[in-house]
């Protein structure tokens, strides 16, 4: 039983081997490690790697969608020439000592957290969005996920990544003439992808098997390097599968819900799999959203394989996994008939019939009957987060019910927010400006606001030349974007060529681009047209509007609103005023958060959860103008943006006519005045308001809203904390786990017996004389109250005893909780408590009195969902 203590250094020889994928790309030998910045995902945060890429053949490499594997496997005349042309050598050789710097430099980790070198973390999830030539993400969440693998590389966190590898991606949008979104399918050839197989120690390329109801599934596991670190990508697409299971890998989040439950388990299990043939022993599972929970049940199996008793082996899978929950939407959170989740299960069910309703219940909503993959991973995490501090907030309230008797502000789930990773989003043309300005080294300290004060170094003028370059660079794109659309849907060569007069660079531009999620309300800025034709019809202060944004094929309503925007931006009063962007991607995300003036983002409060767009934004000194929700609840300081709306209004009709009026109102108001603030363009005029508001901008967000911040805190305050938990659970043949499980056993069996027998307020006694004393005497005079409890065949120690009441706080009522102190000996099963609280309370409402299961061995203190309150009696 020892196969979690095994060193779990990743191995070498688990990818192709070196003389294969030489002969597959027969490169020059002078430049012959091109191969290698290929095959890593360090090129797409590193302009410099790109550019070499572009320099080969910038025809291919734009045709090939930044795909540098396709570049090299069909340049071979380029390639020749290139390892004799001493201009590209000389940048190659530049580009090559970079990565080898980068690969080899000391990092965070090692620093700050030498003794856990040996450690690895792995980090599972259904999407990753690394760059625009790898397909496999749909939006926020896959960014998210490759963004955090980018900032592990650079801090040198040990994590290794599992997810799938869709043959035909997600998909690629076009938009006809009447705005209808056309989802079109691509069937990717792997060999062209920067991803190679992951080998065996036998040279042969590695297969897992996942039973599903029908038989088996192979699975051939594919290695993506991202930087130092590693994730592997499941693929069902091989010939000894039948053709249905071929196509299990085929879509992210495509199909019904037999596929989503498939694709889940070969995630989860299948990835656990993975993870095992190649040696990797994990200290901590990181579930990246429920999709991923099933990691659990597999690593259960194995457990109880070995002969772990049932709760022994929970306590023992809880003890090292972690769980991100990433949206306050119902629908967001996957869910099976229970019947379905039997059949799927049956394979594993069936080997192990003991424990079939155990099984079952991990994942019971018993709300709805159904299976719950959120459940099954709050049921088998000990830390958990949320990815805002409002997402925390909302999260503790959603799934209260799990913890029994207690505040929302108690429930276990905590909030790490999310961030960017800086070096993806931010523009090679600011990093080379803020190389000149900011203090050596800034790079590599991204999180400290110190770096950022430097700011107020550059000069106006250079800033806003940055800014409008990009802007330029934008407007190249968007006109390209919109003439190939025009183009393809047979429109004539004037309407396709009037484009290129579209957009300008002298007028304040708002982008809106993300999923087009109903929530998200893309159409809100419409709900006024007239007022909005007024607004962009200024001829001195001009507005213009892009719009970008994918709706799920099944989201109908989603697809309305592009249809809406599409034939807004047709009408003529809006032509080459506002326009819709077809196929956003991450290439196309680069361009909208580093081209435009103002990042606008309108969602139903609170169903955003973080958000990260306005985070590349104002890295690039694009300025929010949000709702305040998700991370910009928290970032917003009054002083970096603007905010939209302010009231609780749950009421969707409600919300909607306070944003819209609070956007027109803003817009006219703050934003266009200040951005036309001057006769003479920005960067005439020193100390510009506008460009004084990007400094404050960057300055107070670009520090913060990053994934090494958020990446240092998963690990300082998740990952580390679990790994050394869950090494006490294990060690010594499991005898914590198993002391854990015994102890929770015995304390659900026996706690019926807590009672508390009688509680003693002083004032309940002598009323009449406190009323007597002034209102400052009462508010600074203690009282102390006694309870007795009696604990049958509980230890008192094993227990809490809490005194809480309510303390009035302008106009909230502030919950404080008070532990009480134990007194004088344990008499028939029977301690006395005391606390002191403030005199005036009065026992009854206003406070109560709870006794609570504890160990030091818990992750948390609610662990136990049990309680005993004499609010209950
Ligand atoms: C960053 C990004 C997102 C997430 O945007 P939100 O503002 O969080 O909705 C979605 N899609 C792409 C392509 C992105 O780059």
């Amino acid at each position: 039983m020892d196969y979690q203590k095994k060193t779990s250094t990743e191995r070498g020889n688990d990818t192709m081997p070196a003389a294969l994928l030489h002969q597959k790309l027969m490169l020059p030998t002078s430049i012959k490690r091109l191969g290698e910045l290929a095959y890593n995902l360090w090129f797409s945060w590193n302009a410099e790697a790109s550019a070499l890429f572009q320099r080969l053949d910038s025809r291919k490499w734009e045709d090939s969608g930044h795909n540098p594997v396709q570049l090299l496997l069909t340049s071979a005349d380029a390639l020749q020439q290139a390892s004799v042309d001493p201009g590209f050598l000389e940048a190659y050789e530049q580009v090559i000592s970079q990565f080898d710097a980068y690969m080899h430099e000391s990092t965070w980790f090692q620093t700050e957290h030498a003794k856990q070198s040996h450690i690895q973390f792995a980090y599972f999830s259904a999407e990753f969005g690394f760059h625009e030539s790898l397909p496999i993400y749909s939006g926020g969440l896959g960014v998210l996920a490759g963004d955090h693998c980018k900032s592990a590389s650079d801090l040198g966190v040990p994590l290794t990544g599992v997810g799938l590898l869709y043959k035909k991606g997600y998909f690629t949008q076009k938009i006809n003439s009447q705005g209808d979104q056309q989802a079109e399918q691509f069937q990717y050839d792997f060999s062209m992808l920067p991803i190679l197989p992951a080998y065996q120690e036998n040279n042969q390329e590695l297969i897992v098997h996942v039973e599903l109801p029908t038989g088996p599934v192979a699975l051939k596991v594919w290695r993506i390097r991202v930087g130092r670190n590693s994730v592997y990508l499941l693929d069902a697409d091989i010939e000894s599968n039948t053709p249905a299971d071929r196509q299990l890998t085929a879509q992210l989040y495509g199909g019904n819900q037999d596929m989503r439950i498939s694709q889940e388990m070969i995630l989860g299990m299948g990835g656990v799999k993975a993870l095992r043939a190649l040696g990797i022993s994990p200290s901590v599972y990181h579930m990246n959203e429920g999709h991923a929970a099933f990691l659990t049940l597999e690593r259960l199996r194995e457990l109880l394989d070995l002969g772990l008793p049932f709760q022994a082996a929970v306590e023992t899978i809880r003890s090292a996994t972690v769980f991100t929950t990433h949206t306050p939407v119902a629908a967001g959170h996957d869910a099976f008939p229970i019947g379905m989740a039997e059949y799927y299960l049956g394979p594993l069910l069936s080997k192990l019939p003991a424990y079939r309703q155990d099984l079952l219940g991990l994942g019971n909503d018993p709300k709805t009957g159904l299976f719950n993959m959120t459940h099954l991973a709050l049921h088998t995490s000990s830390l958990r987060n949320g990815v805002s501090k409002l997402h925390g907030q909302v999260s503790r309230d959603m799934f209260k019910g799990f913890y029994g008797d207690i505040q929302s502000r108690e429930v276990p789930i905590d909030s790490i927010t999310n961030g960017v990773h800086l070096d993806t989003w931010l523009a090679p043309e600011w990093k080379a400006l803020f190389d000149r300005f900011l203090p050596g080294g800034w790079r590599n300290r991204i999180a400290d606001a110190r770096i950022w004060e430097s700011l107020e170094l550059i000069p106006d003028a250079s800033i806003w030349q940055v800014h409008q370059e990009l802007k330029e660079k934008l407007i190249g794109f968007a006109r390209q974007n919109l003439e190939q659309q025009r183009r393809r849907i047979g429109e004539s060569e004037e309407r396709a060529a009037e484009v290129r007069s579209f957009l300008s660079k002298d007028a304040l531009t708002i982008g809106f681009a993300r999923r087009f999620a109903t929530y998200k309300r893309a159409n809100l800025i419409f709900n006024d047209l007239e007022r909005l034709k007024k607004l962009l019809h200024d001829p001195e202060r001009p507005v213009q509007i892009l719009f970008a944004g994918k709706a799920h094929p099944a989201d109908h309503p989603g697809q309305e609103m592009i249809r809406e925007i599409y034939r807004v931006s047709q009408l003529p009063e809006f032509q080459g005023k506002i326009v819709m962007l077809e196929n956003y991607d991450m290439n196309m995300a680069r361009y909208l958060v580093q081209g435009v003036d103002v990042w606008l983002n309108n969602p139903r409060r609170p169903l955003e959860a973080s958000g990260t767009s306005g985070q590349k934004a104002a890295m690039n000194g694009v300025i929010n103008f949000s709702v305040l929700d998700g991370w910009w609840e928290e970032g917003y300081n009054g002083d970096n943006g603007w905010a939209i709306g302010s009231t609780e209004s749950q009421d969707w009709a409600v919300q909607e006519q306070e944003n819209t009026a609070d956007i027109y109102r803003i817009l006219e108001s703050s934003i266009i005045p200040l951005y036309f603030s001057s006769q003479e363009q920005p960067q005439h005029h020193p100390r510009h308001p506008w460009i004084n508001l990007m400094k404050r901008s960057i300055q107070s967000l670009a520090p913060i809203y990053n994934t090494h911040r958020m990446v240092a805190e998963y690990t300082e305050r998740s990952y580390l904390p679990t790994a050394d938990r869950a090494h006490h659970f294990v060690e010594n043949g499991y005898d914590l786990a198993i002391k854990v499980a015994d102890y929770k056993n015995f304390i659900r069996r026996e706690w019926h017996h807590v009672k508390i027998a009688a509680v003693h307020d002083p004032s309940a006694d002598s009323s009449a004389a406190v009323s007597s004393i002034s209102a400052v005497e009462k508010l600074s005079t203690l009282k102390e109250v006694t309870a007795d409890v009696f604990f049958g065949p509980i230890w008192p120690p094993d227990t809490l005893v809490e005194l809480i009441y309510f303390e009035e706080s302008g106009s909230d009522w502030n919950e404080v909780v008070v532990w009480m102190q134990a007194t004088g000996d344990l008499k028939n099963q029977t301690q006395s408590f005391k606390a002191s609280i403030p005199s005036h309370l009065k026992h009854g409402p206003n406070f109560s009195i709870r006794v609570r299961p504890i160990s030091s061995s818990f992750a948390h203190s609610f662990e136990l969902p049990l309680s005993v309150s004499t609010l209950q009696e």
